[in-house]
């Protein structure tokens, strides 16, 4: 899709503020970054208290409006982003280098999650808890919280942001956002939907800018109630000690490494195939990606194979290629990493594919780095620990489910795993033991149903959960109301 270069708005009590307290930055199409996308303005205190004013006015008449007005304006949010589905999925393949096939399921997503909240504001919501006192009434009321920060990445610049402002419109919240600076553009087109359906103004704002400069100001602004946040942990660690400083609310969910766990009797085949999949599609940027596949010592050689070869068959591509599979690493600094870490890995494991930028002439503007996968390293060595967020896969040997889920369980992250077996015993041994959020058994590490909890354990997330019924654990807060009759 052809982007003009535009120069970014904030968007504030329901108006485009054309303003930078600060230099522009490019918005760079990481599939080629000699494409400019867009210039992204600086949002700084002036924009901020403007913005935490809008979301304090609106507080009142939204919150108090009923749950039917509310769902009404999600729905006609979910209609209108159906109708542009197309336009968001090539914008996300351009903007973030999402391979634009998957960039379209990120955009029906969204279309689940605003239908699934919109539903969920005229549901109950307390409950009735029977009173000491004869003749009393006593019931739970979940109550919003006020303005809330919404902090998201890049890498799902759709899907993130809806299920946190989704759940936090419904529940009667109003917003400030500010989404990842290279995912700007996504943010803008989306809170132009939001507008269209006929969001009251005010209800959302949207801030544009760094982290490094915005975000400290954002979570520390007296005006914020509660942060949702997504993104990297140490930002996570950062966030969640101002918010407890100021004893406001809030929500991380951060990075991970996760494990594919390979056992004798799997079905190699399928095994294969999904673990290629997690680790590979979308260069491994997902925080659910697959970075580690532990099997079992007799296993190894014959999984390998055939995990290569299901590698070798995701075309590495631009993401606007209609076949692309694998795409582009986000910016240069992310390639340079992934490159380092593949460096760090083969030190102490044998690089079985992969393990440099590709040669390929089309692809020497783009970010791109070659699917890499390593083979024997080591449990301790970095490149086993840390989140690397690129195409990379180390495959780790261990001799049976006992010692595979000790590696699993042997880094600071909890956030997704699969285990590939036929063996019953071996799977219920694994889903009492394994620490993270989210349990496979024979399937991806990526990708959890729009409606189910998502969220991980340990290093991972501040242990609260995201999507569905969950939600409202985060976005609300519980009175309990005691009715007497009168003296
Ligand atoms: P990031 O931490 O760099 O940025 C996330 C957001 O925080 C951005 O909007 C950024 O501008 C903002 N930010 C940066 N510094 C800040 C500060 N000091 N105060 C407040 N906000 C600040 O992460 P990213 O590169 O955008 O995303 C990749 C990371 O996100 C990976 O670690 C990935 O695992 C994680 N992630 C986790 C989940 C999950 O649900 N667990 C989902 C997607 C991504």
């Amino acid at each position: 899709m052809a982007v003009d270069s535009a120069t970014l708005s904030h968007f504030v009590g329901g108006e485009w503020l054309s303003i930078s307290e600060g230099d522009h930055t490019p918005d760079l199409n990481p599939s080629d970054a000699t494409q400019v996308l867009a210039q992204v303005p600086q949002a700084g205190p002036q924009t901020l208290d403007r913005a935490a004013e809008a979301a304090k006015s609106a507080f009142r008449p939204w919150s108090r409006g009923t749950g039917q007005a509310r769902a009404d304006v999600l729905h006609r949010a979910a209609n209108v982003l159906a109708s542009r589905r197309d336009e968001f999925a090539a914008l996300m393949a351009s903007e973030v280098g999402k391979p634009i096939g998957e960039a379209g399921m990120e955009a029906d997503r969204g279309v689940m999650i605003l239908r699934y909240f919109a539903e969920e504001a005229v549901h109950p919501n307390g409950s009735v808890i029977p009173a000491q006192q004869a003749g009393s009434i006593q019931f739970t009321l979940r109550q919003p919280l006020g303005p809330v920060a919404v902090i998201s990445p890049w890498n799902f610049p759709l899907a993130i942001p809806l299920w946190k402002i989704a759940p936090a419109l419904t529940y009667g919240n109003t917003i400030i956002w500010k989404p990842a600076e290279v995912a700007s553009l996504t943010a803008h087109r989306l809170v132009e939907v939001f507008a269209e359906a006929g969001l009251p103004e005010g209800v959302l704002n949207l801030v544009l800018g760094k982290g490094s400069v915005l975000g400290d100001a954002l979570v520390n602004h007296d005006g914020v109630r509660a942060v949702t946040f997504t993104g990297s942990d140490g930002v996570g660690a950062r966030i969640a000690k101002s918010a407890s400083r100021r004893n406001i609310k809030y929500q991380l969910e951060m990075g991970g490494k996760n494990a594919a766990l390979v056992l004798g009797d799997a079905d190699l085949d399928q095994a294969a195939k999904l673990v290629a999949a997690g680790a590979m599609r979308f260069a491994g940027q997902k925080c659910t990606a697959t970075s580690r596949a532990i099997v079992t010592s007799d296993t190894v050689d014959a999984f390998v194979e055939r995990l290569t070869q299901q590698i070798k068959a995701l075309p590495l591509a631009p993401a606007t290629d209609p076949g692309s599979a694998v795409g582009p690493l986000i910016t240069q600094d992310s390639q340079e990493k992934v490159r380092k870490y593949a460096e760090e890995g083969a030190r102490s494991g044998e690089v079985v594919l992969g393990g440099s930028k590709p040669s390929d002439e089309a692809l020497q503007e783009g970010y791109f780095f070659e699917p890499t996968v390593i083979v024997g390293v080591a449990p301790d060595a970095t490149v086993a620990q840390e989140e690397v967020f690129g195409p990379l896969l180390v495959v780790q040997r261990a001799a049976d489910i006992a010692e595979a889920l000790q590696i699993a369980n042997g880094t600071k992250y909890g956030l997704s795993v699969s285990l590939f077996t036929r063996d019953i015993n071996a799977a219920l041994e694994y889903i009492q033991e394994i620490e993270c959020g989210m349990v496979r058994v024979n399937g991806d590490t990526t990708g959890v149903d729009p409606h189910a909890p998502f969220g991980g354990m340990r290093g991972s997330s501040s242990h609260s959960r995201e999507q569905g019924p969950a939600a409202i654990e985060f976005f609300t807060e519980t009175k309990t109301v005691q009715i007497n009759q009168a003296g």
